[in-house]
C-alpha cells in the first residue's frame, strides 16, 4: 500500500521487539529508515535482516544527549530530513514494592524510558519536517497503576505529558504528537518480566497477566506496529496529543 512512500523514519528501540516489528512493516510500506538502538549486535543483525539500501542504523543511548545529537545528525546526513519519530526504545527496571526498590534502578528506569522522551523533544522535533509524525511508546502502565513497577509506571506517566507538551509547541508546523499504549507483548521484555514474578516456571505469570486481559492472549509485536504505522501515515493528519490504548481490552478492567 506504500502508506510512507519515501518517508524518512527514525525508530528507536529498533533492535528487537515492537521496534524490529515495526521496521520491517515501515520498510514494505515505502520508508526510509534510520534504526537506532544500544544493543550494536543485536541493531546490526536486524538492519542486514531488512536487506535494503533504504535502511541506515546508528548504535545510541537515547538518555544520553550526546547520543540523540549523533543519531539525528546521521539521519540528516544520510537521508536529509526526519519525517516520523517512533520514540519506542525503552526498559522494564525491576518488579519490586516500592519500599524494596533500588534508587539507582529507579533512575535508570526514569532515564531511558522519559529523559529520552524529553531529549528527543529538544532535539529531534525542531528538526522535523512540517506536518510530521511523533509516536511514543508508552503503556497501558502510562495510564494506571501497576504493584511493583512503580519506576516504570512513573516513566510511563510521565511520557504523557510530555507528548500532550509537545503537541501544542509543534501545533503551529502541524507536527503531530501521540502516545501509544500497549498491554502485554510478546518480546523479550515480557519474558524477563515474567521471570522477575514468578522465576520458576514463567508461564504461571504469563497466565495471570492473560487472565486480566479481556482477549485472554498477549499481542503480538506486529499488532502493536500496525497502530505506529496508522499514526506514522498520512492518514491521520489531525490528530494530535491523544493517548492510543492497544491492549486487548485490558485497560477496561
Ligand atoms: P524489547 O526489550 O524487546 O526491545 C526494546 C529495545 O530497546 C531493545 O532492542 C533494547 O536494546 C533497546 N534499548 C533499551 N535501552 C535502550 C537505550 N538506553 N537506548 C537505546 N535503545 C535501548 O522491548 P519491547 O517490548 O519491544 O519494548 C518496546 C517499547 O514498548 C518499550 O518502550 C516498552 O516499555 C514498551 N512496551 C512494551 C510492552 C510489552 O509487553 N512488551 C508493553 C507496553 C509497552
Amino acid at each position: 500500500m506504500n502508506m510512507l512512500q519515501d518517508k524518512v523514519v527514525i525508530i528507536t528501540g529498533a533492535a528487537a521487539g515492537i521496534g524490529k516489528a515495526a521496521a520491517e512493516l515501515f520498510l514494505r510500506e515505502g520508508a526510509q529508515l534510520m534504526l537506532v538502538d544500544i544493543d550494536r549486535k543485536a541493531l546490526q543483525a536486524t538492519a542486514t535482516s531488512l536487506q535494503s539500501t533504504h535502511v541506515s542504523y546508528c548504535v545510541a543511548d537515547v538518555s544520553k544527549a550526546a547520543d540523540v545529537q549523533q543519531y539525528l545528525q546521521k539521519t540528516l546526513d544520510t537521508f536529509g530530513t526526519v519525517d516520523v519519530f517512533f520514540c519506542n526504545a525503552g526498559i522494564e527496571g525491576l518488579v519490586r514494592p516500592m519500599a524494596d526498590y533500588p534508587e539507582e534502578m529507579f533512575d535508570k528506569v526514569i532515564a531511558v524510558n522519559l529523559k529520552s522522551v524529553w531529549l528527543s523533544c529538544k532535539y529531534i522535533l525542531p528538526r522535523m519536517s512540517d506536518g510530521g509524525s511523533v509516536i511514543i511508546t508508552s503503556s497501558v502502565a502510562g495510564l494506571k497503576g501497576f504493584e511493583g513497577l512503580g519506576a516504570y509506571v512513573a516513566s510511563k506517566h510521565g511520557t504523557v505529558g510530555l507528548m500532550r507538551t509537545a503537541a501544542l509547541e509543534f501545533a503551529d508546523r502541524e507536527i503531530r504528537v501521540n502516545s501509544i499504549h500497549p498491554g502485554p507483548v510478546h518480546t523479550e521484555m515480557m519474558r524477563r518480566v515474567e521471570k522477575e514474578i514468578s522465576p520458576k516456571n514463567i508461564h504461571d505469570a504469563q497466565k495471570g497477566f492473560e487472565a486480566a486481559i479481556p482477549f485472554k492472549r498477549y499481542a503480538k509485536p506486529e499488532d502493536i506496529a500496525a497502530l505506529a504505522l496508522f499514526l506514522a501515515s498520512d492518514h491521520s493528519t489531525y490528530i494530535t496529543g491523544c493517548t492510543y490504548v492497544v491492549d486487548g481490552g485490558m485497560i477496561c478492567k
